[in-house]
């Protein structure tokens, strides 16, 4: 089964060549020209990549991303003509998996497509559950983490930690519920292993420059993810 794009531009020769494209390259191509009908086509079409203009008339491409990721697992990349550092950051921040400056070329396009969808594992067109949070990205599939543009390697059990902590994003979890959820009903007292575990975890997604802190310790009780 063909990927199936979702393109959402309001300059509508762009939009024609690049469609065109896609298709000869063999993807399913559909095309919205303003965000609202974007949003729309996106909930009843289910892509798995929107190719999202950021300036678009009425609702803007920052708005549009922002209520694809709420809406669940899409791949997004961001097409603009603004190249500025900051919007860049900005765009990842804000879920997008790649970014694209006009005037791009259509193989360059291409190229950031495959790449998306093959991250993503989604170039057979089945589902995916990718998770995201600032530069957090976890294939709860493919059991992949990356933090930014970097590849984290965790053994199966923090992978399973790490799983159980974005099931309840923003919930309290006591140490007992995690131990008896990831280790087992025999480990709920084992909280120096917990302690031991959540620490390694922290050092390899907690990182960068500026390091996001997505794991709270709640002192006495447990942690709380994002
Ligand atoms: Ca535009």
């Amino acid at each position: 089964m063909a990927a199936k794009i979702l393109l959402i531009e309001d300059e509508e020769r762009l939009a024609g060549h690049v469609r065109l494209w896609l298709e000869q390259m063999g993807y399913e191509c559909a095309w919205c020209s303003s965000g609202t009908e974007g949003l729309a086509k996106a909930a009843e079409w289910r892509p798995d990549l929107v190719l999202l203009d950021l300036s678009l008339p009425g609702m803007d491409g920052w708005e549009v991303c922002r209520r694809l990721r709420q809406a669940g697992a899409v791949a997004i990349i961001m097409v603009t003509a603004r190249g500025e550092e900051v919007d860049r950051v900005r765009g990842l921040r804000m879920g997008a998996d790649d970014y694209v400056v006009k005037p791009f070329s259509l193989p360059e396009l291409i190229a950031r497509v495959e790449a998306v969808l093959r991250r993503s594992g989604s170039a057979g067109g089945e589902r995916v559950t990718v998770f995201h949070l600032e530069e957090l990205e976890v294939d709860l599939e493919a059991h992949r983490v990356r933090v930014g543009k970097q590849e984290v390697r965790l053994t199966p059990k923090e992978f399973r930690l790490l799983a159980y902590l974005i099931e309840n994003q923003g919930r309290l979890l006591t140490h007992r519920q995690i131990l008896h959820a990831v280790w087992g009903p025999e480990y709920v007292d084992d909280l120096d292993s917990l302690r031991m575990y959540v620490r390694a975890l922290r050092k390899k997604i907690e990182v960068g420059e500026t390091p996001v802190q997505y794991i709270t310790t709640e002192y006495g009780i447990g942690y709380r993810f994002g």
